[in-house]
Formats: structure tokens, C-alpha cells, sequence
């Protein structure tokens, strides 16, 4: 029988990078935990040490087709978010943003659930304007190689906004910032995973340009008090509210740290530029500094050995994946 004090929450892409953190935090503070994932770019191991506890269950499932649960809160976090991985297939990239945030706000409207969807800065696309506030518009290809994602979360945006003033629906609208941390997977071609991963293995730095443009990381353990934050906050807060850190460094200084933490050899060699990656970005947060009393606490140099950590444990552990070609033979 369940339990009536719980609440029920479900995390759509829970199995992967940040939704694997969500979901432990969550059941640590005692809510009934439903990971939903397909498993495109998560993966089991993220979320195997859950599965034991009496308020965790993992669903095998495509949001792209609907889903009929009951819960009180979801969390919309499926849709691959690495450029390698979104740019894979495409077309099921909108596909899983656009139709997964329709099924998962028909069902919070069904059910008077709050629905939370995890934006991206992604939606300011190039940025002219610097550091990024919520009113800015963004600047984004609808044509380039970016724009299935792009494009996609922005009209998520657009449908939660929708299902807001048209159904009375209960949403939460968060814009991360580039996120970093142990879980990432190790292959799926993010600029962190790729450095660390590349010194550890004694492979080249891939800097793609001259390695000037810039990003700011936000540890997840950062992100995810921020998810939740959001999730509580009161119905009125719907934001959107950006969400990440500000400190801002070019790629090519987070090479000379990841360098730093891992003491390897490891040689920085230039690659070209992906087309539209933009050219510079940082979030402003000061909203989220004034609504949800939130800000980053773990500092670039903390989280990175943490992730440098995780990363040495799978290859001592010899995951056969993680292994060069050659080597997992
Ligand atoms: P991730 O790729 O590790 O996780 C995405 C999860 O969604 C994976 O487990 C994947 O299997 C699942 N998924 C993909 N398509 C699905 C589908 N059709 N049905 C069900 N599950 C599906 O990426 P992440 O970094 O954990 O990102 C989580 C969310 O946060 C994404 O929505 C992403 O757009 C957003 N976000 C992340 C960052 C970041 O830097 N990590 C930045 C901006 C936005
Ligand atoms: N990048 C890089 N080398 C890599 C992977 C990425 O120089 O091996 C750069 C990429 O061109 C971008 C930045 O690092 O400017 C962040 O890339 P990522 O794919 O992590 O996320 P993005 O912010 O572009 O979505």
C-alpha cells in the first residue's frame, strides 16, 4: 500500500548526468521517487544503487509517447543534452523536447500536478547580450546544427508558458547553464567529460578553436539544490529562472585546470570551431539569488577533482566501455 505522507515525484531522464543526482537527493528526503528514462544517453549504473530503496522505481519509457501515472510533482529533464549526442538524430531531438514536454504538462493538467522543465541557456542561442538575464531574447539559428535542441526547448518553453495561462497549469520554468560533475558520461563528447577523460587516458586535448570562447560550470550538486529550491518554491514563481555559475573562464583555462588536477603530460591540440557554438556565455542570477535565495557554493577547482575522481574510479574499475577501442577487446 503506499504510503499517503510521501509525495510522489517523477523525474522524466532520471537515469541520467543531473536527473541520476535529482533522484537521490529526492528519495534521501524520503519522496516516492519515479525515474523515467529510455536509456538514449543514461545509464543504469547511474541510478543501480537506488534501486534497492522502497521509495525508488525506474521505468523503462520514451516520453515521446504519453505516460499515464499518477504523482504530484514532475520533473522534466529527458532529452539528450551533449551537442554529439542532440545532433545524433536530430529529428527525435525536437521530438523529445516538444512532444515530451506536451505529454508531461497533459498529464500534470490532469492530474494538478507542478511540472518543472529543465531549459537551457542554450534558448539565447550566440548571446550579444553578456552576462544572459531572463528578458534576453537570444539569438538562434533556426537552420544550423544546434537548432533541434535550440529550438526545441525553446517551444517547451512556449508549451509550458501555454498550458500556464490557457489551463491554469502549475509550471516551473529553469534555464541551466552548462553543468558539470561524477555521472557525466564519459564519451558523450561535453568539454569537461572530453578533457578529463582525454588526460586520463593520455589522448590529446581536443580545444575546438583557439579555445577562447567562454563558458561557466556549475557543479550538480549546485544545479540540483537549485531544481529543488525552484520545485518548492511557491505556485507564482513559474520563472523562467536561469540557473548556473558565474564564474566565467575561456575553454581553453579549463584545459590548463584539468591539466593541473590530473599532472598528466597530456598535449592541447586545436580542432575546428563547431558551427553557431557560441561564443561567449554566463548567466546573470540574480533572480534566482532574489526568489529562490540560491547560488553556487562549490568552487570550479572543488568539483573538477571530484569529477577527475569519479572518472579515475571507472577506468580502475575497468568499465570495458570506457576502455579504448583497442583495450576493451
Ligand atoms: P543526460 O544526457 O545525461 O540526461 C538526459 C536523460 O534523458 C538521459 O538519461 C536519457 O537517456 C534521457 N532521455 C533522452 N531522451 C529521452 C526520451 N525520449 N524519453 C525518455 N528519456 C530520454 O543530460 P543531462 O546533462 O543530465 O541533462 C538533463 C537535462 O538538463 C536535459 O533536459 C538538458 O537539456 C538539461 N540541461 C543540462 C545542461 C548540462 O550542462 N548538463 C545544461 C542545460 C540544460
Ligand atoms: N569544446 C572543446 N573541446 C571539446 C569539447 C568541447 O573545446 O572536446 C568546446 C566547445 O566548442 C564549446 C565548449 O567547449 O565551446 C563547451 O562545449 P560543450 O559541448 O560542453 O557544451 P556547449 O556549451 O557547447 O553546449
Amino acid at each position: 500500500m503506499r504510503n499517503l505522507a510521501r509525495k510522489r515525484v517523477m523525474v522524466t531522464g532520471g537515469a541520467g548526468f543531473v536527473g541520476s543526482h535529482l533522484c537521490e537527493r529526492l528519495v534521501a528526503r524520503g519522496n516516492d521517487v519515479l525515474c523515467v528514462d529510455n536509456y538514449f544517453t543514461g545509464r543504469k549504473d547511474n541510478i543501480a544503487h537506488l534501486l534497492g530503496r522502497p521509495n525508488f522505481e525506474a521505468m523503462r519509457h520514451d516520453v515521446t509517447v504519453p505516460l499515464q501515472v499518477e504523482v504530484d510533482e514532475i520533473y522534466n529533464l529527458a532529452c539528450p543534452a551533449s551537442p554529439v549526442h542532440y545532433q545524433n538524430d536530430p529529428v527525435q531531438t525536437t521530438r523529445t523536447s516538444v512532444l515530451g514536454a506536451l505529454h508531461m504538462l497533459d498529464l500534470a493538467r490532469r492530474l494538478g500536478a507542478k511540472v518543472l522543465q529543465a531549459s537551457t541557456s542554450e534558448v539565447y542561442g550566440d548571446p550579444t547580450v553578456h552576462p544572459q538575464t531572463e528578458e534576453y531574447r537570444g539569438n538562434v539559428s533556426t537552420t544550423g546544427p544546434r537548432a533541434c535542441y535550440d529550438e526545441g526547448k525553446r517551444c517547451a518553453e512556449t508549451l509550458f508558458f501555454d498550458y500556464h495561462r490557457q489551463n491554469g497549469v502549475r509550471i516551473k520554468v529553469v534555464r541551466i547553464f552548462n553543468t558539470y560533475g561524477p555521472r557525466m558520461h564519459p564519451d558523450d563528447g561535453r568539454v569537461v567529460s572530453n578533457f578529463i577523460m582525454q588526460a586520463l587516458r593520455g589522448q590529446d586535448i581536443t580545444l575546438y578553436g583557439e579555445g577562447t570562447q567562454t563558458r561557466s560550470f556549475c557543479f550538480v550538486d549546485d544545479l540540483v539544490d537549485g531544481l529543488m529550491r525552484m520545485m518548492d518554491s511557491d505556485d507564482a514563481v513559474i520563472g523562467p529562472i536561469n540557473l548556473g555559475n558565474t564564474h566565467e573562464i575561456e575553454v581553453r583555462e579549463l584545459a590548463g585546470h584539468v591539466l593541473a588536477l590530473t599532472g598528466g603530460g597530456a598535449r592541447l591540440v586545436h580542432r575546428p570551431l563547431p558551427q553557431d557554438d557560441p561564443l561567449q556565455r554566463c548567466p546573470d542570477i540574480t533572480r534566482a539569488r532574489a526568489v529562490l535565495g540560491w547560488e553556487p557554493r562549490v568552487a570550479l577547482r572543488d568539483g573538477l577533482a571530484r569529477t577527475v575522481a569519479y572518472f579515475e574510479r571507472l577506468l580502475r574499475e575497468g568499465d570495458a566501455g570506457l576502455l579504448p577501442a583497442e583495450q576493451a577487446q
